[in-house]
């Protein structure tokens, strides 16, 4: 069975993207395609009209601030993080994006897209939400600014409304960070993940144990401080085909615990306690 029609549209502007939007409220955005249109090959979605972002270029650039501050446009790929000398200033970036799936999905997907989705097993919503990143939300009546911890609302809901888009991240600089998942295979899906940064306190994001990632700040880096913290939290998580409810706690409690070790051992030495 075919697809049903869909209308295209590749505007040059920001400005002309959000009206497109703003004019249908069955029109979605077109980043990588990397979702969206596996999405409506399997038919859990049908919009009537993509609005392709990539001739964008207000969307595109990885800049770093003099204060270390990194500013990703919405569309920049996995490979261009990878790749981006600029992006290295905050290395746990580069190192989470290769793990994501294959090349292919690589050289397509963007960080706007991956958050924008904000599936559960993403690599990038827990990331972001631990190194305390903040999200640009461009629309007709302006820009808005919101933090991580206001920015996923749900499986597949972001603080991003019909009509908007998200612009730029913002992530402040750092480089005491780490991440540990237990994946599908090498490369694979997260069936539990982890991110971690010890830049100042504590702070620890969650994936696949609910619906949005789950921030957890333990008082130190001591392994029985952080599970207890993961405990105090009393997560439900998810059961499914891949792991118990059980399974996917014990998960976040051995996974958070690697992921603030990992980010311990990538602060510069003279920084370590
Ligand atoms: C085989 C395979 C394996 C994968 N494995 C993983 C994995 O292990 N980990 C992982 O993190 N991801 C994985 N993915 C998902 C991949 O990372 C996608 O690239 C990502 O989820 C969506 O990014 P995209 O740029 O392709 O967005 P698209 O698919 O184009 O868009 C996704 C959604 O976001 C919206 N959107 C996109 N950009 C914006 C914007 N700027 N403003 C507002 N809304 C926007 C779209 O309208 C759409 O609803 C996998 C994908 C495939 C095909």
């Amino acid at each position: 069975m075919l697809l049903r029609e869909v209308g295209y549209a590749r505007p040059g502007s920001l400005a002309e993207a959000i009206e497109l939007l703003r004019a249908d409220d069955g029109a979605r955005a077109l980043a990588g395609g990397q979702t969206l249109v596996n999405v409506m090959k399997a038919r859990a979605g049908s919009p009537d009209a993509l609005i392709d972002l990539g001739g964008i270029d207000e969307l595109k650039g990885i800049e770093l601030g003099a204060d270390g501050t990194l500013e990703l446009g919405a569309m920049t790929t996995y490979t261009q993080i990878i790749e981006s000398s600029e992006a290295r200033a905050r290395p746990i970036l580069g190192e989470v994006c290769a793990q994501i799936a294959d090349v292919q999905v690589r050289n397509r997907g963007t960080i706007g897209g991956n958050v924008c989705t904000s599936d559960p097993t993403n690599h990038l919503p827990p990331l972001l939400a631990a190194l305390g990143a903040s999200f640009v939300i461009r629309g007709a009546d302006g820009e808005r600014t919101v933090p991580a911890d206001e920015f996923f609302l749900g499986v597949y809901m972001t603080a991003v409304s019909l009509g908007e888009l998200l612009t730029k991240v913002r992530i402040p600089a750092g480089r005491g960070d780490g991440f540990a998942a237990v994946t599908l295979g090498v490369d694979g899906t997260c069936i539990v993940s982890a991110a971690a940064s010890v830049n100042g306190g504590v702070r620890v994001a969650l994936g696949c144990v609910d619906a949005v990632p789950v921030v957890v700040t333990p008082a130190s880096t001591d392994a029985e401080a952080i599970r207890a913290s993961v405990r105090e939290r009393a997560i439900d998580p998810p059961a499914d085909v891949h792991a118990s409810s059980d399974y996917r706690r014990h998960l976040a409690e051995v996974l958070a615990v690697r992921a603030v070790n990992a980010a311990s051992e990538n602060l510069p030495a003279e920084r370590r306690s």
